[in-house]
């Protein structure tokens, strides 16, 4: 693809815990293909998660992605210094009918939808295996909505699928192209309604992952979405938000996760290892890079 002005990628990691080597290996992977196509690196800390997200874990990723040789443009964007953007479109998203506060607690979702498969349906989840909604907010009046928010019971804004799938009118499509390798793209059929209606924000956290990363994409001029095929799924819900939003599309690539011996991926919180523990081991980061093969020996 050509690019009047340099290609912009990002590494947008969770300051929620250590960085392991499948981390690294994401980062390096942007790195190397960024530099391949003369782009620009951003780093963006996405700790939305603000009581899981902390200045000591934010340090330390800061310092194991210089040991580990990622070069990124300064300023660093934080989400958490953000917020008021992500309320934005949020706000547009309601001006256009296509959000409501829902208020069932999880555990009342987990009831409702065993009560349901009791008689006899299942209930659709979502790629992830959480349960789409199935409370009946969505079909309730605005002054309903705002009657029961104002009663502050604590709530969550999604997005009403059916609705925002109707406005859109159109089978989505994004470009997924194999940036590692030859470059070729063919684009994926979106597929958001296997989400059902996601969560775009909560009365404590003014946003989620979805409505965030979306946002920053477009927001940072991002074009290439480099990132774990965990994420794959989740793409269809970035790509609808792009379109109802007016924002612009990235080309993306979905690597390879690392995972362990016994086959599972990653994890910060299951204490695997972590880029701090190696680096505490005697291990260098070259070594880490040539483990990878993106670099030769
Ligand atoms: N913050 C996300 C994570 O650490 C990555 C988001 C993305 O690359 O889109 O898993």
């Amino acid at each position: 693809m050509q690019h009047d002005t340099p290609p912009v990628f990002r590494f947008a990691p969770s300051p929620n815990g250590l960085l392991h080597l499948g981390h690294a290996h994401s980062a390096l992977l942007n790195q190397k293909i960024c530099r391949k196509m003369a782009g620009r690196y951003l780093l963006r800390l996405e700790d939305i998660d603000q009581t899981r997200c902390t200045p000591q874990l934010e340090s330390q990723m800061l310092e194991d992605l210089r040991w580990l040789g990622i070069e990124w443009e300064e300023p660093v964007r934080r989400q958490s210094e953000h917020f008021a953007d992500y309320a934005a479109a949020l706000e547009k998203l309601r001006r256009m009918g296509l959000v409501y506060p829902s208020f069932m607690t999880r555990g009342e979702i987990k009831r409702a939808v065993a009560e349901l498969e009791v008689q006899g349906d299942t209930w659709p989840r979502d790629p992830d295996g959480s349960p789409h909604y199935p409370g009946p907010e969505r079909d309730w009046s605005v002054e309903q909505g705002d009657a029961m928010r104002h009663s502050k019971a604590k709530h969550a804004w999604r997005l009403d699928m059916k609705r925002a799938l109707e406005q859109v009118g159109e089978a989505l499509t994004w470009w997924e192209a194999d940036l590692g390798g030859a470059g070729q793209r063919q684009p994926i059929p979106a597929t958001p309604e296997a989400w059902g209606d996601v969560i775009l924000a909560r009365s404590d956290t003014p946003t989620s992952y979805h409505l965030a990363v979306t946002v920053d994409d477009a927001l940072q001029g991002v074009t290439h979405v480099v990132r774990g095929r965990d994420l794959y799924e989740a793409t269809s819900v970035h790509r609808l938000l792009q379109k109802l939003l007016g924002l612009s599309e990235p080309v993306y690539h979905h690597h390879d996760l690392v995972i362990d011996d016994d086959g599972r991926k990653l994890s910060k919180s299951d204490g695997d290892v972590s880029l701090k523990a190696l680096r505490q081991n005697g291990v260098e980061a070259a070594e880490i890079e040539r483990f990878f093969r993106f670099s030769t020996p």
